[in-house]
């Protein structure tokens, strides 16, 4: 009989998980809150980091690589950064381990104690500012566009899947520049490539906004983001660039030679995506029948099943397949002929539709006879018969098609959920019953925000940049606004 899941509708954290695993992107490991990435969720990881990457050397990044251990006393060089991270820092004290003396095992050898304890990086702009230090002496030695692509620890203490795991994968940029605006200019640049990213390739609508003071990065001025609406009305905040001011270059003392010969810190961004991205994709498209994937990230874009019952069949089949598979290729579309005969065509359809491949093509030999194959795109589970004749750019416009109604779907799920809301007590009911985002006025202060959170456990997600700008009053104190942030339950 075939396994029950749980239903969107019904229970979305439990299908969110089940989905995780029945796709077969992740499971959960043995050390609390890290995830095994497995090969198909890896490879679509693969696909995102491959074009981000293009993305960030386009635009005139390198890409280099830093130490995983950063020194205690690094992280503690500037101050509301370690407030920040403190909480959730993996520390290393010791570098050897020993033979039990009652055989139980092996335990710490307290004599190979570090002299100074090492942090696992939650996040590597002390130990890569300790390094611009000896990198930057005069203008001429700016700006420094630098990437890296890394794994970092932050002690998460209620962990998810691909969401929020205490081990990550993501990359993190991290610039120098002679000026204020040019950072801040490097910082809106980078928020662009993400929503672009995230926008194109994800076919995921995004907001882009400023974060309020209190959810601001530990050691930014500003930390610009793009919030995402997944299917259940939640935000998720699916990338974060930060315009860090003078803060590092204060605490590591990096100082440059301006072209007149006078001295300044030196300005700095950082900004980073990370594994959640794939949280944030499969709660954007995909159904109770399991993952849908955007043809993009697709690391299989088109499965195709030959249905038959003897050899000759299958034969005749393949010679077609092979010549459709190779017109597919030529068009950069990636294929995979199913001719496993230990599985039935049903269960390698029901695979394919857990696994997201955008298009499947089945053919049998009646199909053969007709000149035709059925063509099945996962997204709406629609079915054609399409001829032969041409079907490499029936497939490549349909796989085009997708990608567009998948982003049209998600920006229209995302209005539909959007509300503008003008008193506290519909506030309150809005949150509740509907969910979504709530464009509401806000006086600007930490304390209005912390009695909405405490109130509705909904946060301020952003500031958002592109909406037109209108004053009003806070749906709290009734004092001036200076334009309507969104509210939202986030993840
Ligand atoms: P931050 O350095 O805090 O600005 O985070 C950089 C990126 O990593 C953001 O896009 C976050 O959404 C993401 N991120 C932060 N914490 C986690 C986590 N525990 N698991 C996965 N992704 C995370």
């Amino acid at each position: 009989m075939a396994q029950k899941f749980a239903k969107r509708s019904e229970d979305y954290s439990k299908w969110y998980n089940e989905l995780v695993y029945r796709a077969d992107l992740a499971e959960h490991s043995d050390v609390r809150g890290c995830m095994v990435i497995k090969p198909y969720g890896y490879a679509i990881w693969e696909k995102m980091r491959d074009i981000l990457d293009a993305k960030f050397k386009e635009t005139g990044h390198s890409n280099a690589y830093f130490p995983l251990f950063i020194p205690k006393s690094y992280l503690s060089k500037e101050a509301s950064h370690v407030d920040g991270f403190a909480k959730e820092c993996a520390v290393v004290t010791h570098y050897r381990l020993k033979n039990a003396e009652d055989g139980s095992g092996v335990v710490v050898d307290p004599e190979a104690k570090l002299e100074e304890e090492l942090i696992v990086r939650p996040t590597s702009e002390t130990i890569i500012w300790n390094s611009y230090k000896n990198w930057i002496q005069s203008y001429r030695d700016l700006p420094i566009l630098i990437n890296q692509w890394a794994n970092v620890v932050r002690w998460e203490m209620r962990t998810r899947l691909f969401l929020r795991t205490a081990e990550f994968l993501w990359q993190e940029g991290h610039t120098a520049h002679a000026t204020r605006q040019e950072a801040i200019a490097e910082a809106e640049q980078m928020l662009e490539v993400y929503a672009d990213f995230a926008e194109n390739y994800m076919a995921m609508p995004v907001v882009k906004g400023l974060k309020s003071p209190s959810e601001r990065f530990a050691g930014a001025d500003e930390t610009y983001c793009i919030e995402a609406m997944m299917q259940d009305g939640k935000a998720l905040q699916a990338g974060t660039s930060h315009f860090l001011g003078q803060n590092f270059a204060k605490a590591f003392d990096v100082k440059f030679t301006d072209k007149e010969g006078k001295q300044d810190f030196v300005w700095a961004t950082s900004w980073g995506v990370s594994t959640r991205l794939m949280g944030a994709l499969i709660m954007t498209h995909s159904d109770d029948e399991g993952l849908v994937l955007p043809p993009a990230l697709a690391p299989i874009q088109v499965a195709i099943v030959p249905i038959y019952k003897s050899q000759e069949d299958l034969d005749a089949i393949s010679l077609k397949v092979a010549e459709l598979n190779g017109k597919l290729r030529v068009k950069g579309i990636s294929v995979k002929f199913d001719d496993d005969d230990q599985k039935r065509p049903g269960w390698k359809f029901a695979e394919y539709e857990a696994k997201g491949v955008p298009v499947r093509v089945a053919i049998g030999p009646r199909d053969l006879a007709e000149g035709k194959a059925e063509v099945a795109r996962r997204d709406t589970k629609e079915k054609s018969s399409v001829s032969w004749d041409g079907i490499e750019d029936y497939i490549e416009n349909l796989l085009e098609e997708i990608q567009t109604s998948l982003f049209e779907r998600a920006a229209k799920f995302r209005e539909e959920n959007i509300r503008k809301v003008d008193s506290y007590d519909e506030f309150k009911k809005v949150i509740e019953q509907e969910g979504g985002f709530i464009l509401a006025h806000w006086d600007g202060t930490e304390e209005t925000e912390e009695k909405v959170k405490a109130d509705t456990q909904a946060t301020i997600r952003c500031i958002p940049l592109e909406m037109p700008k209108e004053e009003g009053k806070c749906m709290v104190t009734g004092k001036p606004s200076a334009g309507r942030v969104i509210f939202a339950k986030a993840y």
